[in-house]
């Protein structure tokens, strides 16, 4: 492997039963520099068990899970926290800091190394600036709302600048501006060069930002490919059990995914759909 190809996170052939219940079956996901990955599946799909089997918290029963063709199991704790950040889909604190204390928690793998670590203070401070939380650094982080914690969080996972980012909802709980905030810094991560992993509910999201798009059903990979390849009306309204719809927008062409609804107060007619849209 070229040393250009640093930061590539692969599940090979991934399999984990928990219970006797099966998470996971015969995964295959892998992650590349340059690349923002969207998950996407139903709620209980497995795509968090996807994302911490992927970072290493979680040991599957078979399959291969490898960061840069070396095995996570066997790379250390403290090598893995400098090789991939994780936001986790729970963002909970259960003790009062100050929100900078907060962020710079993901400095600590960096402690005591040479060279890569750079200035922790300034790392903090770019990564409060980019997730538009630098008026909340000195508010103790237990007071902050559910938005503002997830950017916090998020904020961590930045000054923790690996080259393997995961992401589990990181737009949850988020304002429609912040998430259109979190997608933009999350492609400017790989458009850097980092390989960014984010489970994402908002399908339209996934379609704007996502240069792939992997959804998962039942513990198991039902499509890998392009937005357009992936959001198809009928592939989307089988695996989420309601009738979903793909329009591309009047103006620009971007690929939009919606709910087919009946009609109601928002509809412009009475008595169901008077036009129907166009289902690729
Ligand atoms: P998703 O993130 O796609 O909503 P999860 O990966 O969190 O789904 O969970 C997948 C399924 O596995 C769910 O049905 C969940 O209840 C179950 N599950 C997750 N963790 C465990 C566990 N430790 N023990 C038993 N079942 C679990
Ligand atoms: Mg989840």
């Amino acid at each position: 492997m070229s040393a250009g190809q640093r930061g590539v996170a692969e599940l090979r052939g991934v399999t984990l039963t928990i219970d006797g219940r099966t998470l996971l079956s015969e995964v295959d996901i892998a992650v590349r520099p340059g690349e923002l990955v969207a998950l996407i599946g139903p709620n209980g799909a497995g795509k968090s068990t996807a994302l911490s089997v992927l970072a290493g918290d979680v040991t599957p029963d078979s399959g291969t899970v490898t960061i840069d063709d070396r095995p996570v199991a066997r790379i250390r704790v403290q090598e893995l926290g400098r090789l991939r950040s994780v936001l986790l889909q729970q963002k909970v604190v259960s003790f009062s800091y100050p929100v900078r204390d907060v962020v710079a928690m993901g400095r600590m793998p960096w402690a005591s190394t040479a060279g890569d670590a750079g200035d922790d203070e300034a790392i903090v401070a770019e990564a409060l600036a980019r997730t538009d939380t630098t008026h909340l650094a000195d508010r103790d982080v237990t007071t902050l709302s559910g938005g503002e914690l997830a950017r916090v969080s998020l904020a961590r996972v930045l000054a923790q600048r690996c080259s393997i980012v995961l992401l589990d909802e990181p737009t949850d709980a988020l304002d429609i501006g912040h998430q259109e905030q979190v997608l933009a810094l999350a492609a400017g991560l790989a458009a850097d060069g980092a390989a960014v992993l984010a489970v994402l509910h908002d399908l339209n999201l996934a379609a704007a930002y996502a240069d792939r798009i992997v959804l998962l059903a039942d513990g198991a990979v039902v499509a890998d490919g392009s937005p357009r390849d992936v959001l198809t009306g009928e592939r989307l309204s089988a695996v989420y059990g309601h009738p979903v719809e793909t329009i591309d927008h009047p103006v620009t062409g971007a690929l939009l995914v919606l709910p087919v609804r009946a009609s109601g107060p928002g509809s412009p007619s009475k008595g169901g759909h008077s036009q129907r849209v166009r289902v690729p």
